[in-house]
């Protein structure tokens, strides 16, 4: 893939990434309806029907700021969207990171990455790799003499309420002072050393975690105890509507709705910050109230990967990634 060095990272980035056809599309001989030119253009095909029932695909361009074809890899993806944001919480700003997307398009795969062992390339995710560059930042004689210390936290929103994964799944209140500054109550705060630490923080974490729920993986820099920087780690819940309610439980329903819910409310929340709106409806939803002290300030950055299954039979839960995608990106 021909891509250009990364340039510095307007407010937010918004960037697509396909993943390869998975051994069962490949056997079902299904075909990939989306095709990455470069430059950050992509192009859908989408299946459609004329009024005397033949097929065709029509061809719908979209524009990213960088669009990963199936053959990027992790580091490739890492370097050109979340890498850019690690300077900002050195500098003590703040940076959030999204994976978008429906369920199987490649969302855990982007962030955890894979060290199950059970894939011939294990691979570090976005988690690991940020974490990485944070150590290594660390180290660097300018930042080293800060006395910067290192947290992880790692949290799930799921129907609306927050759960430790590094406690337990603990139930943690969220509270809301006269300032408007929003505190996790009770949230663990993680001091790690290395690498290694936050990796198996990643482990203990994403063992319990759902797909049905939104992730938060923060790095945390302490200055003197008191916050520096930090940067917000978020693989999203699946985007999929309930399209078929009859077939969906109560409970199901329920979940399905406070997802949307949120999603929404992340839409309507970065596209104000794009917009330098007055009014950000971060109280729209449990997700947006908690990054809310990630987004506002002079110095935040926000970065969005939203991911896609490229067989046709994913095609319109392709198309509604896309839209959404192209919603948040800046005007
Ligand atoms: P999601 O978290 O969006 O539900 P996953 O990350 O779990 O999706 O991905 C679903 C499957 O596809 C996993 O087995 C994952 O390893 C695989 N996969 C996803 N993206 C890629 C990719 N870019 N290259 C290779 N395999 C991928
Ligand atoms: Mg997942």
């Amino acid at each position: 893939m021909s891509l250009s060095d990364p340039v510095k990272p307007h407010r937010i980035c918004v960037c697509v990434r396909k993943r390869p056809l998975n051994k069962k599309e490949l056997a079902k001989k299904e075909i990939d309806v989306v095709t990455i030119p470069g430059n950050g253009a992509l192009l859908l095909h989408e299946p459609k029907q004329k009024v005397d029932l033949t097929k065709y695909l029509e061809n719908q361009t979209f524009h990213f700021d960088y669009s990963f074809d199936e053959d990027a890899t992790n580091d490739l993806v890492y370097r050109f969207t979340a890498k850019p944001l690690v300077k900002t919480i050195f500098e003590g700003g703040m940076a959030t990171c999204f994976a978008y997307g429906q369920t199987g398009s490649g969302k855990t795969h982007t962030m955890g990455g894979d060290f199950s062992g059970k894939s011939q390339n294990s691979s570090k995710g976005i988690y690991a790799l940020a974490a990485q560059d944070v150590f290594t930042l660390l180290r660097q004689k300018r930042y080293a003499d800060m006395d910067l210390c290192p947290y992880v936290t790692f949290f799930e929103i799921y129907n609306g309420k927050v759960f430790d994964l590094l406690n337990k799944k603990a139930k943690l209140r969220v509270l809301e002072d006269e300032k408007q500054q929003v505190n996790v109550v009770g949230l663990q705060e993680v001091p790690v050393s290395s690498v290694d630490d936050v990796i198996k923080m990643i482990e203990r974490g994403s063992a319990c975690s759902s797909s049905r729920s939104h992730a938060v993986l923060q790095v945390i820099l302490r200055r003197r105890n008191f916050l520096h920087g930090k940067f917000s780690l978020v693989d999203l819940a699946g985007n999929e509507r309930g399209t078929d309610v009859s077939n969906n439980d109560r409970h199901t329903i329920v979940e399905t709705a406070e997802i949307n819910r949120s999603l929404l409310a992340l839409k309507e929340c970065i596209r104000s910050l794009g917009q330098n709106s007055e009014h950000i409806p971060f109280r729209m939803s449990k997700l947006t109230q908690v990054l809310r002290d990630s987004f506002i300030g002079e110095n935040s950055r926000t970065c969005m990967i939203a991911m896609i299954s490229p067989g046709m039979s994913s095609c319109e839960y392709t198309l509604n990634t896309l839209r959404y995608a192209n919603r948040v990106k800046e005007l």
